[in-house]
């Protein structure tokens, strides 16, 4: 959510500064801007939209040279969309940009105003320029000191100073590191907007201010230097690139298979790398979006085969709940990007608590990753589209293999199942159900005319079908939804109307007859099916069959599918599939 970059070095930093926005794109924004810096002569550039929008217009004027400069990609969250809401702001002496959110803005913005100051944005962000620039008068480390002590919220922020020829940033609760280059250095939002220029990079904790030139960069809290350990990131240029691929989403589905054979590798050799969650009486799962619902699959197999009480919430919703934590509970935190600012908050609450957490992550410097007890990475790599999908599938891996770990301690686990044998077989299964792109061709042009779509399914199958529902409106715009099978006739079946396509899951033994019925239930209202199954089913015309495997993962081949058919529905619509509007992918606002 939001892009930040700063550059100060001996180079001009416009390619630099557009380059690092361009690689930021995919966590999602509607305009953009720049501020270069020479001396006090301080030059600021914003266009709505896209970031070519920017580079356009730039190439278009003869800017000032400089070797210093920030630049943000918008997300707006105060005021909207609009070339005068977009970053930089400048209030007096201060220019900046920001990510996050400014809670106590229009009390601070009130008594500013009081004192003389006026503002040119509907933004929270301009409160925060103006009160920096309030306590400025030699010393900027003191003057964002001093001002931040009065905001309450969350902010990654890039400052330029009148007077001054240095880059300082700052954050709390949004992600911000600065990168470390020959002569030159860097902020930036994530490290893959400076990858080409250094792999070498420090994180901010919440609250450290750094004062960076080209060749220094002192970081202090509360007045004091504070030692930073230098990161190098594994990151490879090449995972930036499509491959190929006309879209990331499409290779990041690709990627599936070696993805997850790269995540089980060390759990297939030695499952005790897994924590025990035998030692905790209920686990709470907290998510958001797509990890939520992979939590939900690991909450039924869980309860399922592991006889293991779980409860599962969003994070915005658990940050804020009276939770009663009277059992020895551990609350485990799935996200991506591991900056999900409800998930950060929710793992901070069971914290306080002293209540155990563990994290499942892709980002391992993230702040989830750094806070959390314990943490099981998965091995997805860059995830650029802005829809999960390879992430989506190790997060349901993980689980999986944490409720097999479960069911084993307890003596729980039914020979049938073969879980570790079938384990092994799962990349070449996923990448057999991946090469069938033909059968989702087909399937998306029977549904992407539509306006409305049902998914329907039982247990696995109801949570399986949630993130299918969210993956075809996630990237295609049309309007769909998840329901438990069972559930449809209590008031939602009175939509169905004739050629309404309804998906239905049906893997889970234990269940099918009746979700067989709520199919006939919704046929006969005229709905077109579409099954999605481990078996072949007589007289459906529109069915996938995907191998069957040990019930722990058969969501595993289940989701690509879906995935896919999401993709090629919004192909056929035309939408921006890797960028879909509205939509950020690491969501570090509330
Ligand atoms: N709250 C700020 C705004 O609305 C920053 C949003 C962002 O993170 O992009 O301008």
């Amino acid at each position: 959510m939001c892009g930040i970059i700063g550059y100060i070095g001996e180079k001009n930093p416009v390619d630099i500064l557009i380059n690092g926005l361009k690689s930021l794109e995919y966590r999602g924004y509607d305009s953009a801007g720049i501020a270069l810096k020479n001396n006090d002569q301080i030059e600021v550039i914003k266009s709505i939209g896209k970031i070519v929008n920017l580079e356009e217009k730039i190439k278009n004027m003869e800017v000032i040279p400089s070797n210093l400069g920030i630049a943000h990609t918008r997300w707006a969250t105060h005021g909207k969309p609009s070339e005068k809401n977009a970053h930089p702001h400048t209030i007096g002496k201060i220019t900046l940009v920001h990510n996050g959110i400014i809670e106590n803005a229009e009390e601070l913005r009130e008594k500013l105003k009081k004192a003389g100051v006026t503002f040119n944005s509907e933004t929270d962000t301009e409160v925060v320029a103006a009160l920096i620039n309030k306590y400025y008068e030699k010393n900027p480390v003191e003057a964002i000191d001093k001002a931040l002590k009065e905001v309450k919220g969350s902010y990654a922020l890039g400052i330029l100073f009148q007077g001054d020829n240095d880059l300082y940033a700052v954050r709390k609760d949004s992600p911000l590191i600065v990168g470390l280059g020959k002569e030159e250095n860097f902020i930036a939002s994530d490290i893959a907007a400076i990858i080409d220029y250094t792999n070498k990079y420090i994180l901010l904790e919440e609250g450290e201010i750094a004062h960076i030139t080209k060749d220094k960069v002192e970081v202090t809290k509360d007045g004091k230097v504070v030692e930073k350990q230098v990161h190098e990131t594994d990151l490879e240029r090449a995972a930036k690139d499509k491959n190929g691929y006309d879209h990331y989403m499409l290779k990041e589905i690709m990627e599936e298979p070696v993805v997850l054979e790269k995540t089980f590798k060390p759990y297939l050799e030695q499952l005790d790398k897994l924590p025990d969650l035998t030692k905790y009486e209920e686990i709470h799962i907290v998510a958001c979006g797509s990890a939520m619902y992979a939590g939900m699959i690991g909450k039924t197999l869980l309860e399922e085969y592991a006889n293991t009480k779980v409860e599962i919430d969003v994070a915005s919703e658990y940050r804020y709940k009276n939770i009663i934590y009277d059992r020895k509970t551990l609350v485990i935190l799935i996200s991506q990007s591991g900056e999900t600012a409800d998930t950060i908050a929710a793992m901070r609450k069971a914290k306080e608590h002293n209540v155990e957490t563990l994290a499942i992550v892709n980002v391992k410097t993230s702040t989830i990753a750094r806070e959390s007890d314990e943490k099981i990475f998965i091995e997805a790599g860059p995830e650029i589209a802005v829809a999960t999908t390879k992430a989506y599938i190790l997060q349901v891996g993980i689980m999986a293999l944490l409720a097999y770990k479960t069911a084993l301690e307890k003596g729980l686990v039914k020979e049938e199942h073969k879980v570790l044998e079938e384990a092994e077989k799962l990349p070449r299964l996923i990448k057999e159900v991946l090469d069938r792109r033909e059968e989702y061709q087909k399937i998306a042009k029977e549904i992407y005319t539509s306006e409305d779509i049902f998914f329907i399914g039982r247990k696995i199958d109801y949570a399986t079908s949630m993130e299918g529902s969210l993956k075809l409106k996630e990237v295609s715009y049309i309007h769909s939804e998840a329901y438990q099978a069972g559930e449809l006739k209590h008031g939602t079946i009175s939509l169905i109307e004739d050629g309404m396509p309804v998906f239905a899951i049906v893997t889970d033994e234990t269940i099918k007859d009746k979700t067989v019925s709520n199919i006939e239930e919704v046929k006969s209202r005229g709905a077109k099916t579409i099954i999605i199954s481990n078996e072949t089913w007589q007289n459906q015309k529109l069915q996938v069959v995907v191998p069957k495997i040990s019930p722990y993962f058969q969501p595993i081949l289940i989701v690509p599918t879906l995935q896919l058919i999401a993709y090629e529905t919004a192909k056929l619509r035309g939408c921006d599939i890797d960028k879909p509007k509205n939509l950020a992918k690491s969501v570090t606002v509330e």
